[in-house]
């Protein structure tokens, strides 16, 4: 986990620094961020020329200053495509460049108004397309940023977390596995420290890092001295001093890391941009057909091309794309709302068919708020009062706190990297791991007070915390002695124990049995389960795993609460009503996993939980049985996880899957979607994910899954809606060719309605709420196609309804001798009406308008109220007349419309019914 970095002297470091506000305002400072040689100094002198502390860090003075000099710690992002060049591609589009081509003929052909208009529309579309993908991109971009990335910096000699853009040059910050460097960093401490430094060198494998001064000549890659901006750390820890920020360091320099627009297409909308292809193709060849049926019957071949060119315009849906980039751009605001984060576009859909959620337990199941119940030491159970992270509350009966009980504090204090402190309200505050924040409240209820014992017992060596090994250890000297300190997991340190303290704090031999047993009794009670054991070292010990193997003296057990969240409970039962399995997967222990795990309702109580260690034995077939069944695994390595995503993925599952730490990452890039955890994540799980929680709950899944669904039915909407009016219109203009008679619409009179409809009818469905019954049906499968059968006969349907009651209305007003402008004013005014009307059919697939409530998406309404407007104008504004041909019509005309577009209305809405029934 992140924020566990703290200097010990066992790490190697230089000579103190004079602290910078002593260095008088940095006045020594040799131009921070202008120096290339950092590398080639000794770690102390850099810091000197940089006149910072290593001890201390900078104080705030300083910083201001800094910071007024040397600005944010920001790349300058690179300027992506310009404005002219994405508007330019906003035509190259196969469906826009036939409009183009029509535009052009007409054009040659003398019919400047139509060529016009035509040339007008696809501007327009041009406009909207570049606006909206515009407004995505940076609702997009912005997103990511939001998701801020921290780090830890020394400062006035404490450790504080802030936004990784607030260092200055001079800053002092410490490193930690899962860290991604904030700035280009001269190393002076390392313990173990290894860097992936892919970004800026392109070589993938780790290289291990040292403070010590390297040659002038050395080249970038082979800087082990030096850790670079946007490189990421993933094992050990260390601290560096700032030697350069923003467009001063290295990645700025070069520039390569900045991230481009973020890429705007999602599998659907390649599934659409297919269609739209094939689509193309066919009204290509339908344009030829009639075309050349028309000049077979007789007709101009002037005639002819507009009715080719109507056909072409109507049937190309042009608001579609525009359409399905909003719908997922509203999508993405909506679950930022809802506290989940997308990072990458196409989540948004694929949210919509998960079909499991495996969820870390600790901080996303629970609420991460721990608070120490209980203390077994030297064979004694000790019950622990009070709540949250003050530390008020007794600690047994309240008597003197000493032997073994005292060790078991004093060794959770020391083995410890978390800070504590009450702000000036008066409210207890941890920095870093609440399980060890929690260790810290625990020792001061006993009057342990961690700051003056880490002076009395000095660190001088550690192991860090890492989910694969368990535990963590420290070494200190304590009056000329060597005593390490362990931490961890309780079969850990268990396997690892020879000898015990009994209650007087004496060692005696070991009783293995009688500790397991009340490690199984306090996790059976839903505790968090930690060890404390101790080892005596020699005078020059060196920490490292195999030194720390055997002979540890075990010392006791701590027990912690960490209740479940109240709203992952709900949120759990709703996955299950949808039809979405949760699995949790823990490093806890078992019994302590299913113990939570019922009280959310994720394991039933007859149900076991699948171990870590038995994971490892089972071969992947039975991996894939054994993940159908079990809903608990417990004492989970993070290398498993990505074992149990394609074993679940390999069973046809489309998997959800969380994590945080650095071992995490393959397995969130193998998840269908991989969720980091916003706060107590690490940089290389958030930047391997797909989704990031802002506030790491599991509600806020369930929320983006809810959310996802929401999306893609309302992306089905649209097109259910969008496309019998395509379909209308090719076939309007198909039947009158056939027929031998004059078009009942013209192509500009066909853009008109496209445009229009589109932006203020259609796209109002993208603002759609979600269904209530969202969360009651199944997930859908991926890969189904985006329309069902019952859908690809709801939108013939309409088509054929429109051919009949445009065409039909046309030759009517004909036939009682309208004039041809009248008559078509009619039939256009048909399409729009028959589409308003079906557009309150689409708000829901199954259900009747009346059921989803009229006015549940005032959106439409104001599209309608718009139509109506502007359907006003067409017909009686003579400008508008003379443009698009149309001519003003009356009462009686209008009633005959209506009536068509509420048959349609009810047409549709007995299929549905129909449908429904079945
Ligand atoms: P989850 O995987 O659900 O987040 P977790 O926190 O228990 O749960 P890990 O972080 O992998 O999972 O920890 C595994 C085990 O290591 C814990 O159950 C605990 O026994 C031990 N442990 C956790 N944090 C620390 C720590 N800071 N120091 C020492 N041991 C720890």
């Amino acid at each position: 986990m992140n924020g566990k970095s703290q200097a010990t002297e066992g790490e190697r470091r230089p000579p103190r620094q004079p602290s910078a506000a002593a260095a008088g305002k940095g006045s020594t400072m040799s131009e921070p961020g202008r120096h290339a040689d950092w590398h080639h100094l000794a770690a102390d002198e850099a810091a000197t020329r940089l006149s910072a502390s290593c001890d201390d860090g900078l104080g705030e003075d300083e910083v201001r200053s800094r910071r007024a000099e040397h600005g944010e710690n920001r790349i300058t992002p690179k300027p992506g495509k310009g404005p002219l060049l994405r508007f330019a591609l906003q035509f190259v589009q196969p469906l826009v460049l036939v409009l183009l081509l029509a535009g052009t003929v007409t054009a040659f052909l003398g019919e400047w108004v139509d060529s016009g208009v035509i040339f007008g529309v696809t501007l327009i579309n041009a406009v909207i397309g570049f606006i909206q993908e515009g407004r995505a991109e940076s609702a997009l971009a912005a997103l990511a940023r939001s998701v801020s990335s921290e780090v830890t910096v020394l400062r006035g000699g404490c450790k504080q977390r802030l936004p990784s853009t607030e260092l200055v040059p001079g800053d002092v910050v410490l490193l930690a596995a899962g860290d991604k460097v904030p700035a280009d960093l001269r190393l002076f401490r390392t313990k173990d420290l290894q860097a992936i430094e892919s970004a800026l060198t392109g070589e993938s494998t780790a290289v291990a890092k040292h403070d010590d001064a390297l040659p002038r000549e050395t080249v970038l890659a082979d800087r082990r001295n030096m850790a670079y901006a946007g490189t990421v750390m993933i094992t050990g820890r260390g601290a560096g001093v700032v030697v350069a920020t923003g467009d001063h360091t290295e990645t700025g320099r070069i520039s390569r890391l900045i991230a481009e627009a973020p890429d705007l297409t999602t599998p659907l909308t390649r599934k659409m941009a297919v269609f739209s292809n094939w689509l193309l193709i066919a009204i290509g060849l339908l344009a030829v057909l009639t075309f050349a049926v028309g000049i077979w019957r007789g007709s101009s071949a002037f005639e002819m091309f507009m009715a080719a060119v109507a056909l072409a315009v109507g049937a190309i849906p042009e608001g579609l794309p525009a359409a399905m980039t909003i719908t997922l751009a509203i999508g993405v605001s909506r679950m930022a709302r809802r506290r989940a984060i997308i990072r990458k576009l196409p989540a948004v859909e694929t949210l919509g068919s998960t079909t499991v959620i495996c969820s870390d337990k600790t901080g996303t199941l629970t609420e991460n708020q721990m608070t120490v119940r209980e203390v077994y030491a030297g064979g004694v159970q000790t019950t622990v009062s009070g709540s949250g992270y003050s530390p008020t509350g007794q600690i047994g009966d309240g008597g003197e706190i000493t032997g073994a009980l005292r060790e078991c504090l004093l060794a959770g204090v020391l083995c410890n990297d978390a800070g504590l402190s009450e702000d000036e309200g008066g409210h207890w505050q941890i920095v870093g791991d609440p399980t060890e924040g929690a260790l810290l409240v625990v020792a001061r209820k006993a009057g342990l007070a961690e700051d003056s014992l880490l002076k009395s017992h000095p660190r001088r060596d550690e192991i860090p915390f890492d989910s694969t090994r368990q535990y963590m250890a420290t070494l200190h000297e304590i009056e000329g002695r060597q005593l390490a300190y362990f931490k961890g997991a309780v079969e850990q340190l268990l396997a690892r124990s020879t000898s015990m303290l009994d209650a007087a704090g004496r060692p005696v031999e070991l009783r293995r049995e009688e500790i397991e047993r009340a490690a199984r009794r306090m996790a059976a009670d839903g505790l968090r389960v930690l060890a404390m054991a101790r080892l005596a070292g020699q005078q020059t010990m060196a920490l490292n795993e195999s030194s720390v193997d055997a002979g540890l003296e075990f010392i006791g057990l701590v027990g912690m609460i960490d209740p479940p969240r109240p709203q992952a409970i709900a949120a759990v039962s709703t996955c299950h009503a949808a039809g979405i399995s949760v699995k949790m997967i823990t490093g806890d222990h078992a019994v302590t996993a299913l113990s939570i795990a019922r009280q959310l309702k994720i394991a039933r109580a007859d149900e076991n939980a699948l171990s870590g260690s038995e994971l490892a034995t089972i071969d992947d077939p039975g991996l894939c049985r054994a993940v159908r069944e079990v809903n608990v695994f417990a004492r989970v390595e993070p290398e498993q996880k990505l074992r149990l995503v394609r074993a679940l993925q390999s069973n046809g599952e489309v998997v959800a899957m969380t994590g945080d730490g650095v071992n995490d990452a393959p397995a969130l890039k193998q998840a269908d979607i991989g969720i980091a955890m916003g706060m107590a994540g690490t940089e290389v799980a958030k930047d391997a994910a797909d989704m990031v929680l802002t506030d790491d709950d599991f509600a806020a899944i369930e929320a983006a899954v809810e959310e996802g669904r929401g999306v893609y039915d309302n992306l089905v909407k649209f097109i259910t809606w969008t496309l019998p009016t395509n379909f209308g219109e090719g076939l309007v203009i198909l039947a009158a060719v056939l027929a031998g008679a004059t078009l009942p619409i013209t192509p500009l009179q066909i853009l008109w309605i496209n445009m229009t409809t589109a932006v203020f009818l259609g796209l109002m469905l993208a603002f759609e709420p979600i269904e209530e019954n969202v969360m009651r049906r199944a997930p859908r499968r991926p890969g189904t196609p985006i329309l069902d059968q019952a859908l690809i006969w709801r939108i013939v349907l309409v088509s054929v309804l429109l051919l009949a009651g445009s065409f039909g209305l046309f030759l009517r007003e004909l036939a009682q001798g309208q004039s041809l402008a009248e008559a078509r004013t009619v039939a256009l005014n048909v399409f729009v009406v028959v589409e308003a009307m079906y557009l309150f059919n689409c708000r829901s697939l199954t259900r009747s308008a009346l059921h989803v409530g009229l006015f549940s998406n005032p959106a439409v309404w104001y599209g309608i109220a718009t139509m109506v407007v502007l359907q006003a104008l067409l017909t009686y504004l003579p400008l508008l007349n003379r443009l698009f041909a149309t001519a003003p019509i009356g009462v009686r005309q209008w009633l005959e419309i209506f009536a068509v577009g509420v048959l349609a209305y009810l047409v549709v809405g007995a299929e549905k019914r129909l449908r429904e029934d079945r």
